[in-house]
Formats: C-alpha cells, structure tokens, sequence
C-alpha cells in the first residue's frame, strides 16, 4: 500500500523538481497530455512576443540575419540531436513528423533497388502508414508493397526482400518500447534500412540514434519537446547516407545555394537537403526557446521520474476497488514502456471527459482506451496521487454517466 506520506517523500528527493517553474501552467489541473501537447515553457512564451514584436514587427526583413532566422532548422536539429543520441550534422527540424517521413521513405526506397517491401506494424500511428500507402499510390505497387505485422512478429517478418523496416519507438496507444538496438541490428543483418519514428519518445528517454547505427529518424516538436501547437518536426540521416541523399521534395531551402537564384536544382549534400521551404520562423522560434527547458536536464533523470510518476500512478489504480474496471493495456514494467499508460474501459471516452472537466487533462484513443502521458518536467509525484483521487472519485459516483460527457468533439 502507497501511502501519501511516502508520496511527499518522493515529491522531496525529485531532482528535476526545480524545472516545474520554468513552465507556465493552469491552476488547479493535473495535465497528463504532455503526449500529446507539452506544457508552455515560459521561454517559449517570452520569445513568441520577442518574435513577434521585435524582430517580425520592428526589424522586418533584417531579421534573417540579425536574428539568423535562416539558420534556425539547423540550430534547432542540434538542440534535439543531444536528445537522441546524434553527433552533429545529422539532424534538422523542419515540416511535420509525416512530411519527413515521405521524404525519408524515398530515401531510403531509392537506395534499395533491387527491393521494394516496407514493412511495419499494425498499430503503428495511422499517419505513419497513410504516409507509405500515398507513397504506393505514387510510385506503383510495382515499386512499393506494404507489409503489416504485429509488434510480437516483427523479427520473423524481415526478410531479404525487405527495403525498409518503418517503426515507431513507442506505440501510441499502449506505450510499448521497442527494442531500436536490437531491431536496427536484425535488420541491417539482413540488408534492410530503417526509419525510426520518435514522436513519444524523443525528450523522455534516452535514445542512441548514432550508438545503434540506425539509418533514418524523425520525430515531433509538440509532444515532449514542448514546442506548442503544430510545433515542426525533426528528421535524422545517419551521416553515412548524405552521399545518398536526394529527396524528392526538391524545395529550393534544400537548394546548395538557394541564394543563387539558379534555374536548376543543385541538392546541398549534408542534411540542410531536407529542407522544402520558407521555415515558419515564428513555431521554429518557440520551440527553439522551448528546448532551454532540457539544456541543464540528465535524460535518464527523465526517463526516471517518468518510470516513477507512472508506477505511482499504475499502482495507486491497482490499489483502488474503485478502478477494477480499467483494463491496462500497456506493458506493467516500466522499463518495457515509453512515459505513458493506457486503459481499456466500454465508458472510456466518458470518464476522461469527466476527468477533464474535474480538472485532470487525460486523452481517449478510440474506441476505448483512456491514455495518460507522463511528461516528467512539469509533473510533480503529488499530482499523479490527486489525478488518482480524482479518477477514483468519477468512477466511485458514476460520475461518467451525466449527460454533457456522452457528445463528441472533433479532435479527442
Ligand atoms: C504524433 C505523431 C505523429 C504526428 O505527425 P505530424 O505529421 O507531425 O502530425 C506522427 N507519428 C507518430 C508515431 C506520432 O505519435
């Protein structure tokens, strides 16, 4: 039995508890969608205005070099290339998690000729696998077949018609880790490439992009990173595929010299090739200011205190006879899962939204899975005990059942 007492202790030897502080964060919520959208640092906040006021409304046009606007893909790639385990050079921020993809999976498929499987996993995120079904539509199921498989069977579906094993590091639903060293290794024994996607792992755990010799990456700038709304993403080419490098979304940002003006297309040969277009310098900002939260932050401290916040949470559920209906779905050792716990429940929809309406912000998957995103700065060890309390609350009284909880929204 937890008791709060033991909770407090806790809440006391947090290391990262001094970071709470650099956030900007509502009263009176728990907030345990950091999965999905992260908190707003306050140097986030601070640099929209800065951005917005100073360097668009006073100095304009100036600003892409005053400000070095222009180099804020590449700066940005860096911050996050701490994050993952990528020694410089590697990494850029721009588009979205998606786009990123499409280019990556042309990469990697042109340097594949003689195959033209991709393989990936059932429950991967939709986007990811309507990314490879518009590349099939694009360049022919001659040149592009899909092959789904479990979690569980991944190893036994690699074979040497395989051009490119596409996996997201942590499952969006149930949180499941996979294991990227090992995968990364069976594959490339095999001849295949892979993409990692990191889009809920990336800022949470630590991640050796370089250390398991992986080919492709991308990843998400609203999540974990904090970088707000639509926040862009990142992408990662291992250094030993730039000779290789020719993505089809030939945008005069990934130009070798955009400022040439020359009517053709000459691709740079390091990772600025990525680039499309004009960066949006305003989301590029804020998240740029948003990555100051983890310059003096250990990741294992963060994966950690993720591990330690969920536990708290999966166990204080276990304990209440309350909660016997809530169905966990993701592994129960936290050492198989990212920083986030899933639920099965008929009503799940329903409880979260009484949940968010009594001030604890949860998200529900469809068609039944309530999901909690422990998101390690923001979060203290006393917040997960009165989401609990809260959650025990709604579920004792029923309180799921009034009317206003049962309708809908657009995005959930
Ligand atoms: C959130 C998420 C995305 C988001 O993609 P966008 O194109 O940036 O909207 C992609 N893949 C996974 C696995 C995600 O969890």
């Amino acid at each position: 039995m937890i008791e709060q007492d033991q909770i407090e202790a806790q809440e006391r030897s947090d290391p990262l508890a001094r970071k709470r502080h650099e956030f900007d964060l509502p009263a009176n919520t728990v907030y345990l969608d950091g999965n999905s959208l992260g908190c707003l640092p306050i140097a986030a906040r601070e640099r929209a205005r800065e951005v917005v006021e100073t360097q668009w409304g006073r100095d304009l046009i100036k600003s892409w070099n005053k400000h070095n606007w222009i180099d804020l893909p590449v700066q940005i790639g860096e911050k996050i290339a701490r994050l993952i385990g990528a020694a410089p050079g590697q990494t850029i921020c721009c588009d979205s998690t998606s786009v990123n993809l499409f280019k990556l999976l042309s990469v990697a498929l042109k340097m594949q000729s003689e195959r033209c499987i991709i393989l990936s996993v059932q429950d991967n995120f939709p986007s990811d696998l309507y990314m490879l079904e518009g590349l099939r539509h694009q360049l022919g199921s001659d040149a592009v077949q899909i092959k789904l498989c479990a979690e569980e069977e991944i190893e036994s579906a690699m074979h040497e018609k395989v051009a490119v094993l596409m996996l997201t590091q942590v499952n969006f639903r149930t949180g499941r880790l996979l294991d990227m060293q090992r995968l990364t290794e069976r594959a490339h024994a095999l001849g295949i490439l892979v993409i990692w996607d990191l889009a809920h792992s990336a800022g949470v755990l630590p991640i050796e992009l370089d250390g398991c010799h992986v080919d492709f990456a991308v990843g998400c700038g609203y999540k974990y990173l904090n970088g707000g709304p639509g926040a862009p993403a990142f992408a990662y080419v291992a250094k030993r595929h730039h000779q290789h490098l020719h993505q089809p979304l030939s945008g005069w940002m990934g130009h070798a010299a955009p400022f040439e003006f020359d009517a053709q297309y000459a691709p740079a040969k390091n990772i600025t090739q990525l680039l499309v277009g004009t960066p949006p310098v305003i989301s590029m900002s804020v998240l740029d200011a948003a990555l100051e939260v983890y310059r003096d932050v250990d990741i294992k401290q963060l994966r950690d205190k993720a591990y330690g916040l969920s536990e708290l949470f999966r166990t204080l559920v276990e304990q209440s006879p309350y909660l016997r209906d809530l169905q966990l779905l993701s592994p129960p050792q936290p050492q198989q899962r990212g920083a986030q716990l899933a639920y099965r429940h008929p009503e799940a929809y329903a409880i979260c939204q009484a949940l968010i309406d009594h001030g604890v912000v949860a998200d529900f998957r469809a068609p039944d899975l309530l999901r909690l995103g422990f998101s390690p700065l923001p979060l203290r060890y006393i917040d997960i005990s009165t989401s609990v309390t809260v959650l025990t609350e709604i579920m004792r009284n029923e309180r799921w059942r009034e009317p206003q909880y049962a309708t809908r929204s657009k995005v959930t």
